[in-house]
């Protein structure tokens, strides 16, 4: 199976006498709010998703990642990971060398950080070198303001799993690298999510998994802080379970989800994902068109290429844009389908939402039965976005 990045599976969840003690003495510790980010983002260092990452980064990594695109020991890496709590005030009582608990959503401590430095951040300047953009009509861009503009480093100890609804999807690199060893998977690809599935999604998984090179797929849809207007996470997960237990060989497909919050940031975001899924034990990680676009902002095959730029040791497998065609009378891509496009039904998620809420029924060339019962089952999608 394939190393960790940077060849070690990091791990930095406590020993149960370290969690005992956590709990004894937590309430001498200062505490940090950060935002629902970059709570996800703590978990996610702790269990090791991040490796080679052992906590949030200081000023060297984080300079170099937004103007290097690699860390400070040289190895690729696109996406910033940095503790700025909206309230840089809190900040003002810690120094180096300090432990501060980090708090959850409901207030609850759950980790602690080390602290190594405190240190100023531009977030004009993270916007335009991360995604490019400052229109705040970006998502992503639109929550910086939420964050503060002190970052503080260091360290994190996991003391505690968050509590969330799609807890029992939340496999960790551990266990996921323990399943695919038990069941003989050398080269696994990874299959980045944010939606239910429906069947040009399957249509690449099974084109996947028809490869020569690969045994096994995982499928690990992002279900962390989600925007208005995403479908929630246990609705996406739930529309997976049955999808995937109705319709793959359970020998050959591994479902988790990943509780972080979606980078809108294209090229980025693509080889930032495919470097958490290579922590999680996949050799090859699936990239379609416009994977982790939004608007116009992005090309829609960067994400393609960034692979030709960057070597994470993952192969990316490229896939271009899917449809149904009816001359076809199947799912296919464009790089397989001659025929014009008054042939092609698509397959949009926002197509999708707009016939469910009008109340329509989803059409069976593009979606399974099964997925559209359980969308059909309302309330699945968020009315406000996720702070
Ligand atoms: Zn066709």
């Amino acid at each position: 199976m394939i190393e960790p990045y940077g060849g070690k599976l990091v791990d930095r969840t406590a020993s149960e006498t370290e969690v005992k003690r956590f709990v004894e003495e937590q309430r001498d510790l200062i505490r940090i709010r950060p935002i629902l980010d970059q709570i996800y983002d703590a978990e996610k260092i702790g269990l090791g998703a991040y490796s080679p990452l052992e906590g949030f980064m200081g000023s060297e990594d984080y300079n170099n990642v937004i103007n290097k695109s690699r860390l400070s020991n040289g190895l690729p890496w696109t996406m910033p990971i940095i503790l700025a709590p909206p309230q840089s005030g809190m900040l003002n009582e810690i120094k180096p060398s300090d432990e501060v608990a980090i708090e959850d959503m409901h207030g609850n401590p759950f980790a602690t950080l080390q602290v190594e430095e405190k240190f100023r951040i531009d977030k004009q300047e993270f916007a335009v070198k991360v995604y490019g953009t400052t229109d705040d009509a970006h998502p992503n861009v639109s929550d910086l303001k939420h964050f503060g503009d002190i970052a503080v480093s260091g360290k994190v100890k996991l003391y505690k799993r968050l509590g969330l609804s799609v807890a029992r999807h939340e496999l960790t690199p551990r266990e996921t690298r323990e399943h695919f060893t038990k069941m003989g998977w050398n080269n696994v690809a990874a299959y980045q999510a944010r939606n239910p599935p429906h069947l040009a999604h399957e249509y690449i998984q099974r084109v996947t998994l028809e490869r020569d090179d690969v045994d096994g797929l995982f499928i690990q849809p992002i279900v962390g802080k989600l925007k208005k207007g995403d479908y929630k996470p246990e609705v996406i997960m739930k529309a997976y379970e049955v999808f995937v237990e109705r319709y793959y060989p359970s020998d050959k497909v591994l479902l988790g989800s990943l509780s972080i919050s979606m980078r809108y940031a294209g090229p980025k975001a693509v080889l930032f994902y495919a470097i958490v899924r290579r922590n999680y034990g996949c050799s090859h990680y699936i990239v379609g068109r416009d994977q982790a676009g939004v608007g116009n902002y992005y090309d829609p095959y960067a994400g393609h290429r960034i692979f030709d730029e960057f070597d994470v040791g993952v192969k990316p497998l490229r896939y271009q844009e899917t449809f149904y065609c009816k001359a076809c009378a199947s799912m296919v891509s464009s790089k397989v389908c001659p025929h014009p496009n008054d042939q092609h039904i698509s397959t949009s998620q926002t197509k999708i939402r707009q016939l469910l809420l009008e109340g329509k029924p989803l059409p069976a060339e593009i979606l399974r039965p099964e997925v559209s019962q359980v969308l059909a089952e309302g309330d699945v999608i968020l009315t406000e976005s996720q702070y």
